[in-house]
């Protein structure tokens, strides 16, 4: 364009000097001061025209300028915005006023198990299989204001039949253009499952801390009667007194082991819990220690297997009850006369502890659950033994509040494993 102006220019230089040499030639004086001043005119008018035409070309290239500018904002905000959806964890989808969806993110996607280009424009009907989401959707549509339920979705918009239950907080906002009015609805979808599976965790096991606390005090108070009632007779005395002392011991054992699980759950890995650098065999070998009197009392023998220069952080006092609980289950749930071996070793990352007995085993369907709180396999057996039902829930946390985990392997009639995985560093 610049090329353009200047050739002009040039063009209009050549065509002036040519005119004035011709108003030279003709030899008039006053015609060719005539052609003179017109070519200056001319001359003048070009140049206006130039300037304007440049001026013009300066503002397109500003507005070009701007609207370029507006685009690539408008490119920022738009994938910001996308980018900001999809990472939600809540699933959204936008509807219009015919039930018709406008847009949903990537969880939505995932959530009712479709892909998102093939349902945009389509009605609810066709991609959500969910009654109640459904019939929330078109609620939504006809109020016209801002409502909320809690469905259960198990049954996905693909309508796959889920196994567990998938609760969801459901919002229904009104969706409206620039200019207010009302398009649709905007659905939001936040999954609340794990949030209602601790609440009643969390249920079970008041009721279950109750049930069990109860159970003593229960008999305490019954003994107590009684013995009040027979006077000072040494015979009720005798026979009730253990009686007594025992069920408080149980008592006792109860509320110190929900002291644990409680301290243990303030913990956090790498924050509140105190580490040291520990030799893994002298943590072992109290532990053994801790149980001998239990296992020569049943006539077991504990082996012990740890190479001596096993070192790593942990905090010993935790890691020493959390195998004395194992070592104890191992005397409790095998035969006299077994033999128990605990192990330590270091597996890539890990430090990995083990208490391996010749005992009872576990069913493999009480796996899954063996570690919760008050999960036994034989109630009665573990209140004969003096169980609380809450031996391995403390190891678990042990084993969690070093940022570790644990596991266990099972054979009815051959024994069990109990592993504890912590980081070996
Ligand atoms: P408890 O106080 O009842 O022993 P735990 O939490 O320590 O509670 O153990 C839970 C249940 O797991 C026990 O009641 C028992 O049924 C089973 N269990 C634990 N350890 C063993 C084991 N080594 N062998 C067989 N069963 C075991």
């Amino acid at each position: 364009m610049r090329l353009m102006g200047v050739i002009a220019f040039v063009v209009m230089l050549l065509t002036f000097g040519s005119a004035l040499g011709a108003g030279g030639l003709e030899g008039d004086g006053s015609r060719g001061g005539y052609w003179y001043i017109l070519d200056v005119a001319l001359l003048l008018g070009m140049g206006v025209c130039l300037w304007a035409l440049w001026r013009v070309r300066r503002a397109v290239r500003r507005v070009e300028r701007e609207r370029d500018l507006t685009i690539d904002s408008l490119m920022t905000r738009h994938n910001e915005l996308e980018a900001t959806l999809s990472s939600m964890v809540e699933a959204v989808l936008a509807v219009d006023g015919h039930q018709r969806i406008i847009s949903l993110n990537a969880a939505a996607a995932r959530l009712l198990d479709v892909q998102p280009s093939e349902v945009i424009s389509q009605n609810i009907r066709d991609v959500i299989k969910n009654d109640q989401l459904r019939a929330f959707i078109a609620g939504t549509l006809r109020v016209g204001e801002a409502v909320q339920a809690e469905l259960d979705l198990s049954k996905n918009g693909s309508g796959k039949e889920a196994t567990e239950k998938n609760n969801y907080v459901v919002q229904g906002a009104v969706l409206s253009d620039a200019t207010g009015g009302r398009i649709g609805s905007l659905i939001v979808l936040h999954d609340v499952t794990r949030l209602r599976q601790l609440e009643t965790v969390r249920r079970d096991f008041v009721s279950n801390a109750s049930h069990e606390i109860k159970t003593p005090v229960t008999a305490i108070k019954a003994a107590a009667e009684t013995m009040k009632e027979s006077g000072d007779d040494p015979e009720a005395v005798d026979q009730f007194l253990p009686m007594i002392l025992r069920q408080a011991d149980r008592l006792s054992a109860i509320v110190e082991d929900l002291l644990t699980l409680a301290r243990l759950e303030r913990e956090e890995p790498g924050e509140t819990l105190e580490v040291a650098r520990e030799s893994i065999a002298e943590i072992l070998r109290v532990a053994v220690e801790t149980c001998q009197t239990n296992a020569d009392e049943r006539e077991m023998t504990i082996e012990i297997e740890c190479d001596a220069g096993i070192e790593a952080d942990l905090n010993a006092a935790l890691i020493e009850q959390a195998l004395v609980n194992l070592l104890n289950n191992a005397v409790k749930y095998s035969d006299a006369g077994k033999t128990i071996r605990i192990s330590a070793e270091k597996r890539g990352n890990w430090l990995v502890l083990a208490v391996t007995d010749e005992g009872h085993g576990i069913m493999s369907e009480h796996l899954p659950r063996i570690f919760e709180r008050f999960y036994r396999t034989d109630k009665a057996r573990s209140r004969e033994m003096g169980g609380t039902g809450l031996g391995l829930a403390i190891v678990k946390h042990i084993a969690n509040v070093h940022g570790g985990r644990v596991s266990v392997d099972s054979k009815v009639g051959e024994g069990s494993t109990f592993r504890m995985y912590v980081p070996a560093g």
